[in-house]
Parts: structure tokens; C-alpha cells; sequence
């Protein structure tokens, strides 16, 4: 089968023939429909994430067909459309047992632990857990941007943050998962303001509902903060920190009210300096999300059916695997590249 392959951190890929992977006993191969690129195959490309062994095949958010199954699967068969989280879960460690299979002990990531989605097929670990299914009337983009950028988004802010209709979100950096979060947020009756450096993305921020944008280009810290209190003189209920920047983690964790919440879904280089004396005087919460277990699916896919939610929206470039080696060096080489890529990789 055809593949993105790597041999070398931060070597450009290439595409080429690999063997086509089986499945485990409880596990599938799914043939790759669509799949999205995510700043985290960069970061997985780049060598920023030590799960990867080399060579590699990258690739997290897809949807797709069941070509073959394990023997073990009981609820999924060859044919069906589905799609999954990033995090795979065991199903049978404590975390898992408490329903936080985003964080299982035992977890598989799909172009992370193991080869992944920038391919013709893609093999998928602990079916009966992980597995969600996807109708056919659903856009495959928005199928695919579902496993990683909107579940990562949602979980955030429903279940971490537990973001309410009427309150105030600030959404700091509004790449690919920072417009998910403010769409995500408007579709929760929140009123969303949203701040980056590049004058599209914020563009893109308020055709995505955000009531104010700020334009962070040329402001210190301190100016971005006060734009934002013009905003929300008594500060924010929560704040998003969708790149994984000092200076926009500490934006996020300032800008909020007493006692707000701090939700981290930029990953970062490496860990960050963090306010901590206001997180002290003003008893913040710092919550991390980590994607999400499939069956919280279903609050995620009924804002979709209902299309309350339009992941497709976000959508402003459709490639085939063949352009994947550029689209990932382009986009390690330059944040600002904007808008959401997916791979149209089979029908
Ligand atoms: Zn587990
Ligand atoms: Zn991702």
C-alpha cells in the first residue's frame, strides 16, 4: 500500500509502498477515506514526541471502511464507516474502568505509537472500545476532524471546563483546534473573543461566531490583556489556549475572573513558565485535554447531526497523500499556513 514515510526527524517524507498492516485479535484495519493534518503529526514529524519510533507513518484523525477484523471484535464488522479517537484505550486499566480512556495507561495513538492514517489502510487497536460509528450523510472532513482537533476542543470545554451558555470565552491562537474551540463555544450559547497575530485567522474566528477578534501582532502582553478587558472589563469565565506558547498560555490565564478555568490544548516545545501566583490569588483551575474516550461521542456527533456544528466549515484545503510530504515540511516551517488541510486519501 502507499504511505507517508519517515526514516528521519524532520527529513522530508516520502511517499512509497509498505507492507499493508493486519489486525490484532481485538483490533481492525480501517481503509483510509479521509484523514486531517494536525500541528501534532508536525510535532510527531519533527521529533517533539517520544512515543514515535522510526521509520514512521503519520496520521491521527481519519475516518474510513473496515477492510479486516480480528477475531475478537464483537461489535464492528468488515464495510463499516468509522472513525476514532487519537487515543485508543486499553478498556481495561483503572483509568479506563473510571471512563477516562483519554488518558489509559495502555493507550495506542495511531500515527504516534504505531503507523497511522497517512495511508491506504490504517491498523486500529481495541476495536470494541475505541470504534465509533459514523453515518454515511456525514461529510468525510468533518468525520475525520472528529478524531482528534473537535473531540480535543469539546472535551475541553464540556467536560473539563463545563463552559455554560452566557459565559465568556477567550480563545488564544485560532489555528485548526482554536477555531474548533470557538465554534465549539458558540454552539454552547458562550460568547466567544477570540485573539491571534495573523489578520486571516481572525477572520476565520469570526466567521466561526466570535463576537470580538483581537489582533495580537504588535501588542505586548500587557496591551493584549487590556484589549481584552475592553471586552470583558470583569475578565473571563474561561480562556483556550489553542497554540502551546508561553506567552499565550500566560494570555489565556490571565485574562480570566477569579477562580476561572484555564483549558491547555497547544502542546508545547517544551513546558512553559506559568503565572502561578495568580493562579494562587485568584484560585484559577489549569485543565488539560487529551482528546476523548468514544463513548462520549455521542453529545459531539448530535451538535453535528443537528448542524449546530460544522467541522466541514473549517475545511479550506482538500489534498491526496501524494501532497502530504509538502503539506507537512510547509506547515513545520510556518504556523501561519491557516485554515484546516484534510487528506482525501480513498472514496
Ligand atoms: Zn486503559
Ligand atoms: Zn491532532
Amino acid at each position: 500500500m502507499r504511505a507517508v514515510w519517515f526514516d528521519r526527524f524532520s527529513a522530508r517524507p516520502l511517499l512509497r509502498d509498505v507492507p499493508e498492516p493486519t489486525p490484532s485479535p481485538r483490533g481492525v484495519v480501517v481503509r483510509v477515506e479521509t484523514t486531517g493534518l494536525c500541528r501534532s503529526d508536525v510535532h510527531g514529524w519533527l521529533g517533539h514526541d517520544d512515543g514515535i519510533t522510526l521509520p514512521h507513518v503519520p496520521g491521527h484523525e481519519l475516518v474510513g471502511t473496515i477492510a479486516a477484523v480480528g477475531d475478537e471484535v464483537r461489535s464492528f464488522a468488515v464495510g463499516d464507516r468509522v472513525t476514532t479517537p487519537f487515543v485508543c484505550a486499553c478498556g481495561r486499566c483503572p483509568e479506563c474502568a473510571s471512563g477516562n480512556g483519554q488518558v489509559c495507561r495502555n493507550q495506542t495513538q495511531p500515527g504516534f505509537t504505531h503507523w497511522g492514517s497517512f495511508a491506504e489502510l490504517v491498523a486500529l487497536h481495541e476495536a470494541d472500545t475505541n470504534l465509533i460509528a459514523v453515518p454515511d450523510s456525514l461529510d468525510a472532513g468533518a468525520a475525520a476532524l472528529l478524531g482528534c482537533r473537535f473531540a480535543t476542543s469539546y472535551r475541553g470545554l464540556v467536560h473539563q471546563a463545563h463552559l455554560g451558555a452566557g459565559e465568556r470565552l477567550v480563545v488564544v491562537g485560532c489555528g485548526g483546534v482554536g477555531l474548533s474551540a470557538v465554534m465549539i463555544g458558540v454552539a454552547l450559547g458562550a460568547e466567544v473573543v477570540a485573539v491571534d497575530i495573523d489578520d486571516d485567522a481572525l477572520v476565520r474566528a469570526a466567521r466561526c461566531g466570535a463576537t470580538r477578534t483581537v489582533d495580537s501582532s504588535a501588542l505586548s502582553r500587557d496591551a493584549v490583556l487590556e484589549a481584552l478587558r475592553e471586552t470583558s472589563p470583569s475578565g473571563f469565565d474561561v480562556s483556550v489556549d489553542a497554540l502551546g506558547r508561553e506567552e499565550t498560555a500566560a494570555v489565556g490565564i490571565l485574562s480570566l475572573r477569579p477562580r476561572g478555568r484555564h483549558v491547555q490544548i497547544g502542546l508545547f516545545p517544551s513546558d512553559p513558565v506559568v503565572p502561578m501566583g495568580t493562579v494562587i490569588g485568584k484560585e484559577l483551575s489549569i485543565l488539560g485535554s487529551h482528546g476523548m474516550p468514544a463513548h462520549d461521542y455521542p453529545g459531539l456527533l448530535d451538535l453535528v447531526a443537528a448542524d449546530r456544528l460544522r467541522p466541514q466549515d473549517l475545511i479550506e484545503r482538500r489534498i491526496t497523500l501524494d501532497d502530504v510530504p509538502d503539506a507537512l515540511v510547509a506547515m513545520g516551517g510556518d504556523r501561519s499556513i491557516g485554515g484546516v488541510t484534510v487528506v482525501d486519501v480513498g472514496a
